[in-house]
């Protein structure tokens, strides 16, 4: 297995499962953004032999914290060799730098455990086209696609899944969910880092907050199933237990349900086609619990609307979406622009998109990089 993105939420929630299951895999690569000492007590722990990082300074410093034995890799060059070096490659970089690892791993022909939703997002063109290498696979790590992988077990092969009504991604409403506009206006850093049902890196945290994470999902799905986004419904459900359902045309609705733990969904990612029997997120129904479920409020959270627009748009329009929001949070979390603002400037950088069949990598590397100066302007400005 290859771990690139090791040190994140999900990089550490991947190393428990591995402790739990120490005979099913060798970890032969990681890589990390930072805290290059935890990535050197990961390499010791697992005795692996290749690691990425950033820069030329952190393969220094690592360098000497590892020793020769180890061989460090650099940029995103390193991340793409070490996606083509392992049978299954668990993607947990977070934005748009883990592009590299998807389209690498992809076109080797490998296993690919998805978390890095933002590199499906923006490329799903080109994505498409390495998907179909012999033996490249895609399973969602994501909790919502995973439990949609798992609910159209035994559905039709056919493309565009003609047996399905629709797929119901449920969405636990964010630390906002029920708050009215006014009191929008006042958020602070604090509210929207505080998750009710999931503990997660910041990126994704501040994207749950404003329903960008759930905006960006219905891309991801349809990406993934080869479904139009309009058969991507989004229902409320603050529990977080029911991770997602698919309708089928008859009217029967399929669900998978486990406490929130993420460890679940990797496990099962990696694991797959087996399951591994560790049993995580177990439910536990000799207490009472309920699920409930709602309509999200539209109004309220407008991201919803400029992912499905994005989606309609197609071509490099998803990938203007999640450029100009990975900028947007960015800002926000320097204490730039105030959370309020995340989802109207990623707005006004999508008024300004035009259209692009999105055809290669270098066509996808200039409209990113368009986006975000478009967004970084906005931020100064
Ligand atoms: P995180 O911020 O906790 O971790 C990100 C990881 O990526 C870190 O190890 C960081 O060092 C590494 N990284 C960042 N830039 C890098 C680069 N240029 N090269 C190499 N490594 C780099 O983020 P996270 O919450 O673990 O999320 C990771 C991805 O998984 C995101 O795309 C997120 O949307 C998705 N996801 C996360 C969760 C969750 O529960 N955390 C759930 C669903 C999906
Ligand atoms: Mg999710």
């Amino acid at each position: 297995m290859a771990l690139l993105g090791a040190t994140g939420s999900i990089g550490t929630q991947t190393l428990e499962v591995l402790r739990r299951e120490p005979d099913a895999f060798d970890l032969i690569a990681i890589a990390g953004g930072q805290r290059l000492s935890e990535l050197a007590a990961i390499a010791k722990e697992f005795g692996v032999a290749r690691v990425g990082v950033v820069s030329e300074d952190d393969r220094r410093t690592l360098s000497g914290m590892l020793g020769a034995h180890t061989e460090i890799v650099v940029g995103a060059k390193g991340l793409a060799e070490l996606s083509q070096c392992a049978d299954v490659v668990v993607n947990a970089v977070v934005g748009f730098a883990g592009l590299p690892v998807t389209i690498g791993a992809l076109e080797a022909g490998r296993r690919l455990a998805l978390a890095n939703k933002e590199s499906l997002i923006a490329a799903a063109p080109l994505v498409a086209k390495v998907r179909a290498t012999q033996g490249a696979q895609i399973l969602p790590i994501d909790s919502e696609h995973c439990a949609i992988h798992q609910c159209l077990a035994g559905s039709s092969t056919e493309p565009g899944h003609p047996d399905v009504r629709r797929l119901l991604l449920t969405a636990s409403g964010g630390p906002f969910r029920d708050w009215s506009k006014e009191r929008l206006a006042e958020v602070t850093k604090a509210d929207a880092l505080q998750h009710p049902t999931w503990s997660m890196g910041p990126k994704i945290t501040i994207d749950s907050s404003t329903l960008m994470n759930k905006g960006l999902e219905v891309l991801e799905a349809s990406a993934l199933f080869g479904i139009e986004a309009e058969r991507v419904d989004i229902v409320v459900h603050p529990q977080s237990i029911v991770h997602s359902m698919v309708e089928y045309v008859d009217g029967a609705v399929i669900a998978q349900l486990s406490e929130p733990d993420m460890r679940l969904p990797i496990a099962y990612c990696i694991g797959s086609p087996e399951r591994l029997a560790h049993g995580w997120g177990r439910l536990d129904f000799t207490r009472s619990f309920s699920l409930d479920f709602q309509a999200p409020d539209r109004n309220v959270f407008p991201a919803l609307d400029l992912a499905y627009e994005a989606a309609r748009r197609g071509g490099a329009a998803p990938a203007w979406l999640s450029a100009a929001n990975e900028i947007a949070v960015e800002a926000f979390l320097n204490d730039q622009i105030p959370w309020s603002r995340i989802v109207p400037l990623v707005a006004q950088v999508m008024d300004q998109y035009e259209e692009d069949p999105l055809e290669s990598l270098e066509a996808l590397f200039a409209n990113d990089a368009t986006a975000r100066r478009l967004a970084h302007g906005m931020v100064t400005h």
